[in-house]
């Protein structure tokens, strides 16, 4: 079989560009190790016909027109905009922090309790509230998510949230469009890669001369994985995930997902009631409820792989991965595990329509 693209994993990057590809008049070829579409945006229906997300729950947002029109294309969205809890002395709190609940702990004026340049997660947080906010919200969660004293990781990681000033409830409120697709993400990536050959439960790295393309092979697999951990592991943390039916209930909690800071009482860090991300009129024709307790894990095996460890140690190891790569012109690594980065569905679309783009205008700029 003639191929311009060798396109390795049908997550949403590898589908973007494959897409992309396509419909520009180029020949692909997908491999996926996986018996499914879709990397990690996985979603199924459960015999209660209740739908839930593989890989843990994805919110779909985007303050992209090019983004969402593109997503739109396969698929319509129903809206929906997630809203996290997080449960702070038997109470149910907004996540990310809000004023009030601030003001409830720290009557009066506050002051953070870090103030200059932080150099590590614990002083970016405590930059942005009084200690004992930080205490009850952050530290707990943060060291069970990632397994490490909060300390130790990078002060970039705060990015991902902040202290809401309007007491706005929504996790991302900022965001322009916000929703989730009927009939779920496989069906978007169904879409996506109608037409284009997969070949399912096929691991690239194992066969890695059975297909050759005529053009290049995008790897969106682990990038240490690819050079066979020549150089160490790269670090990452998963979820172990724990499905509860309870068939006589017809709901276990007020929202899709309550996190649990307390360090010391049960392990997991989130339940998920995923009735909660259904369309109002699917979710009362379910039979009973169901949820995920996920709990944190350091994963040994690649096919696991999902949060990139955010410290220094790892992202050094990743720039000698980096070095490495460039010596293979022929391939190009992308996507969270082939970049080491985590990304939003979005961005992960946005990134792959940028590869794709300056990959097809540098065959324009040859041949025109
Ligand atoms: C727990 C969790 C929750 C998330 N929640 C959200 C959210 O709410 N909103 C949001 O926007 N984003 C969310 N994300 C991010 C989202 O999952 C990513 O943006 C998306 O998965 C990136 O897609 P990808 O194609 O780069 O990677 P992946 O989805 O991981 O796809 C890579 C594919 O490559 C395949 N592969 C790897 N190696 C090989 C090989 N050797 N041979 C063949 N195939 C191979 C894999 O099997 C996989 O299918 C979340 C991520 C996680 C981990």
């Amino acid at each position: 079989m003639q191929f311009d693209y060798l396109i390795v994993g049908s997550g949403i990057t590898g589908a973007t560009l494959a897409r992309l590809f396509t419909d520009n008049g180029y020949k692909v070829l997908i491999l996926e190790r996986r018996n499914h579409l879709g990397g990690n945006v996985h979603d199924r229906v459960h015999e209660s016909g209740i739908r839930i997300h593989t890989y843990g729950p994805h919110y779909f947002r985007t303050s992209s027109e090019k983004i969402w029109t593109f997503v739109n294309r396969f698929v319509s969205f129903y809206p929906y905009k997630a809203q996290v809890k997080t449960l702070v002395d038997g109470q149910i709190e907004n996540w990310p922090v809000t004023s009030s609940y601030i003001k409830k702990v720290v009557p009066g004026p506050w002051q953070p309790g870090f103030k200059g340049t932080p150099t590590n997660f614990e002083e970016a947080s405590l930059a942005l509230m009084p200690p004992p906010v930080y205490h009850k919200f952050v530290k707990g969660y943060t060291e069970k998510q990632w397994g490490l004293p909060a300390h130790k990781l990078s002060p970039n990681l705060v990015k991902r949230f902040d202290v809401r000033e309007d007491d706005n409830p929504y996790l991302t409120p900022h965001h322009k469009y916000q929703g989730l697709p009927v009939d779920g993400y496989t069906s978007l990536m169904a879409n996506l890669l109608a037409g284009i050959p997969v070949h399912l439960k096929f691991d690239y790295l194992e066969n890695r001369e059975v297909f050759t393309p005529a053009r290049k092979t995008f790897f969106t697999g682990p990038i240490d994985e690819y050079f066979n951990f020549e150089l160490g592991r790269l670090g990452y943390r998963s979820q172990q995930r724990e499905h509860i039916y309870l068939p006589d209930v017809e709901y276990f909690q007020p929202y899709g997902q309550i996190n649990n800071p307390n360090p010391t009482t049960d392990k997991f860090i989130r339940t998920l009631e995923w009735k909660h991300l259904m369309q109002p009129e699917l979710a009362r024709q379910a039979r009973g409820t169901l949820i995920t307790r996920e709990t944190p894990i350091t994963p040994t095996n690649p096919q696991h792989y999902e949060y990139p460890f955010p410290d220094e140690e790892n992202d050094r190891l990743y720039r000698r991965y980096l070095e490495k790569a460039y010596n293979h012109s022929n391939v190009v690594f992308c996507g969270r595990l082939g970049e080491y980065r985590y990304f939003d569905m979005d961005q992960a679309i946005g990134r792959a329509m940028a590869l794709a783009h300056k990959e097809i205008n540098s065959h324009s700029y040859l041949y025109s």
